[in-house]
């Protein structure tokens, strides 16, 4: 057995019940077998790197409307400082645990390395489910996860932001409660603020935005381009709607959406108008995603099957797929589809939304593939851009934010393609990404010596 596979064989059995954790962790191992033939000295980096240097479990009780106390588990996963100070997202959701939030957490190390910024990885969150709750209620939660969590924060320590279940609103609470603990305007120690308190232009629409520039990078490797091509984009929250915003600026056209209940085929395409009402009913109205099929003429609305995944949605035959849901959302089968129907490349907008059967297909098929880690860091990308802004105390423009974050995802692109042409894999943004976010964080871990 190689050394690899040995650190791979050790995290299994140290916690077997984080299959999540297992997968994101083989993927990005099975990239670093070239890189430790050249670098023999970085297989005990490696196996450092596969260990959280902290991981932080604590209970979160409130009390609802009607005076009841419940108890969710909130979570910090300081995976990786080598960097910069721990940095990734806060996820509320029900199916929240350690192995989900580990994933996140180490695919988190080598996104931040990619960005180029000065970031560590971590990750957090809570099975906590803002769904159907009040105003008071999210507001009395977030006090109270913020009430344990502020001790292991702060601008140069650990800088969490929004995911899954956490946006402007509950970021808004949790920097209010930190404010008071901490007796400190501390603007850095969260990012996904609102614009009135230290909130950066454009990091809303970041995700989505960088996704499609990327994306669109991809497409030029094959003398593409957005325009006049059809997208399939999952999921409607965040990510989907400002992906769907981008897609339509350089001229494609969006056609199919989903949220948890199922999902809309819109063969005339989601314009502009149809986005504005997709917004407001996700973000304003917390309405389902069914009610756009009432809404507008020839939409077929699918609704869920069993499993959390979209039934069916990939089957919908476009040249772009943009996944921008959950994880493992895409599975073999469903890849198989979308190759059948000539599709030219798909870029992660969520994290890990292909399963690694899915993965091998497009692979195969030679259709261009782009793991999240790359094509995703748009959103913690432009969390750095607003730290900075923080740091200096200065708003740059829309324009200004809006070009930086292009630049980085040019950047990143440009970083996985070239190294995974260096290593004789062209074309391969798994490896190219792996590859070139892991060499960063080796140097820096190696020249910390052994803490
Ligand atoms: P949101 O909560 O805003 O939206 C999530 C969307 O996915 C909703 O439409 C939701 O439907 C749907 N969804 C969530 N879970 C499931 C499920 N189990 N089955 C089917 N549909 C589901 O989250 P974001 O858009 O912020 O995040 C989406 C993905 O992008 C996540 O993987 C996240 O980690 C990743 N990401 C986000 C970044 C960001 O800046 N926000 C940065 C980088 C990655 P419903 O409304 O019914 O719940």
């Amino acid at each position: 057995m190689n050394a690899i596979d040995a650190i791979y064989d050790k995290v299994v059995a140290r916690d077997p019940d984080q299959p999540e954790f297992h997968q994101a962790v083989k993927e990005v191992l099975e990239s670093l077998e070239p890189v430790i033939e050249e670098h023999p000295e970085y297989i005990s980096i490696i196996e450092r790197v596969v260990e959280p240097e902290r991981l932080i479990h604590f209970r979160v009780p409130w009390v609802d409307d009607a005076g009841e106390i419940h108890v969710n588990r909130g979570f910090r996963i300081q995976f990786n400082g080598a960097i910069g100070p721990y940095k990734g997202g806060l996820r509320f959701h029900p199916s929240v645990n350690a192995s989900i939030l580990k994933f996140l957490a180490f695919e988190q190390i080598f996104k931040n390395s990619l960005t180029g910024l000065p970031m560590g990885g971590g990750k957090g969150g809570s099975d906590f489910n803002p769904k159907g709750k009040s105003d008071g209620e999210v507001m009395r939660f977030c006090q109270s996860f913020m009430m344990e969590l502020w001790r292991h924060i702060g601008q140069d320590c650990d800088v969490p932001a929004g995911d899954i279940g956490v946006g402007g609103r509950e970021i808004g609470y949790m920097f209010g409660m930190y404010k008071r603990l901490q007796n400190e305007f501390q603007g850095g120690v969260l990012t996904g603020k609102g614009r009135s308190y230290g909130g950066s232009l454009i990091r809303p629409e970041a995700t989505g935005y960088g996704l499609v520039y990327f994306a669109r990078e991809m497409l030029a490797t094959k003398g593409k381009s957005f325009e006049g091509t059809s997208v399939a984009i999952s999921g409607s929250g965040n990510v989907a709607q400002f992906a769907c915003e981008k897609v339509l600026d350089l001229g494609g056209i969006p056609v199919t959406m989903s949220d948890s209940s199922g999902w809309i085929h819109d063969p005339a395409g989601i314009d502009r108008e149809k986005l504005d009402y997709i917004m407001d009913l996700k973000n304003n109205r917390r309405g389902r995603i069914s009610e756009y099929a009432k809404k507008f003429d020839g939409v077929t609305f699918t609704a869920a099957g069993p499993e959390p995944t979209v039934n069916g949605l990939w089957g919908v035959n476009v040249d772009v797929a943009l996944p921008c849901a959950t994880q493992n959302e895409l599975n073999g089968e469903e890849a198989k589809m979308l190759v059948a129907n000539d599709l030219i490349a798909i870029a992660e907008g969520a994290n890990m939304p292909c399963t690694p059967e899915a993965v091998e297909v497009f692979q195969e098929s030679g259709v261009l593939f782009a793991p999240g880690k790359a094509s995703n860091a748009g959103g913690v990308a432009t969390s750095g851009l607003e730290m900075s802004q923080n740091s200096l105390r200065l708003s740059w423009t829309r324009e200004e934010v809006d070009a930086k974050l292009d630049a980085i995802m040019v950047n990143i692109h440009k970083n996985a393609y070239e190294t995974a042409k260096k290593y004789g894999r062209q074309g391969d943004y798994v490896f190219g990404a792996n590859v070139a976010g892991f060499l960063k964080i080796a140097e820096a871990m190696q020249a910390h010596g052994v803490v």
